[in-house]
């Protein structure tokens, strides 16, 4: 078996920040409280739990002093706000190209174009854009192909920015279909430059593989994104969380088996894999 781990695998350089962050915080002295999962995997979670951690869904009230760590996908004014009524430290771990986004939204309306936002609806990066625009009536969210089904801006002067994590192909999709209504358009691509080239190397990578190992959480949509590339170019695309899933019948001895994760996806997972199907070829 050969196998092939792709350059791109293992944390982002803004996930490995936040969890640097938290780290940091964890050799201080106090409660900490995490606002929802720091990343989409839920072993790296677990960790955190072990050592103390509190995972909560609302930001607590009576616990002044305490440390509260947020998500890299960025966070609402409004919490922000409470965090200061409360008296708590906040770990803000938003990414900063994600911050980029929240401050190119803005930007756009301000300036007095239509906004529109190519992302996921209901996610959580989406939603701290959004949670940042003071009026919502000229703002638009495209998640998907049959979104522009029918889609005809208000006006003829519009900008459009990206989630980070989006597919530079559909992107590309939607300010091409845009353009048909417009005078005037401000096109900022903010997918991470690091998203780009990931996904671009498992594209290129995976149309000569025999199998793809998608390594990454199930809830994580950069990690979904991979799976989907490497799925259309190899039909041998297996998608798992951690080793334990994998099954033998699915490699043979003459593969060629190409490694890949999601950015939340610490490194070592991606090793697990590899000395698994190395110990298999053994066999
Ligand atoms: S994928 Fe890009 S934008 Fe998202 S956390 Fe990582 S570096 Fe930041």
């Amino acid at each position: 078996m050969k196998i092939i781990v792709a350059t791109r695998a293992g944390f982002c350089s803004g996930v490995k920040r936040a969890i640097d962050m938290t780290n940091e915080t964890l050799s201080q002295k106090g409660k900490i409280y995490m606002l929802g999962e720091l990343i989409h995997n839920k072993r790296v979670v677990d960790k955190f739990r072990s050592l103390g951690v509190e995972i909560v869904k609302e930001i607590p009230k009576d616990t002044p002093g305490a440390f509260l760590i947020t998500r890299s996908h960025g966070i609402s004014p409004d919490v922000i706000k409470e965090v200061r009524e409360y008296g708590l430290h906040l770990i803000d771990t938003t990414c900063p190209f994600v911050k980029k986004v929240q401050e190119l939204a803005r930007y756009i309306l301000a300036n007095g174009y239509e906004l529109i936002l190519v992302g996921d609806r209901g996610h959580a990066e989406i939603d701290a854009v959004l949670a940042r625009l003071t009026d919502l009536s000229m703002v638009s969210v495209i998640s998907t192909p049959s979104d522009l089904l029918g889609f005809v801006p208000n006006t003829k002067r519009v900008g459009i920015v990206s989630q980070t994590t989006q597919s530079l192909e559909f992107f590309s999709q939607v300010v091409g279909e845009i353009s048909k209504y417009t005078q005037e358009m401000l096109v900022y691509n903010t997918i991470c430059e690091e998203t780009i080239l990931r996904q671009r190397e498992v594209d290129e990578l995976s149309r000569r593989a025999d199998v793809v190992v998608v390594i990454g959480g199930r809830n994580s949509a950069n990690t979904n994104r991979l799976y989907r590339i490497a799925k259309k170019n190899c039909s041998r695309t297996i998608f798992v969380e951690k080793k334990e899933e994998l099954s033998r019948e699915d490699f043979k001895k003459d593969d060629t088996v190409l490694l890949v994760s999601g950015a939340s996806t610490p490194y070592e997972f991606v090793e697990e894999v590899k000395e698994l199907l190395l110990l298999w070829d053994k066999e």
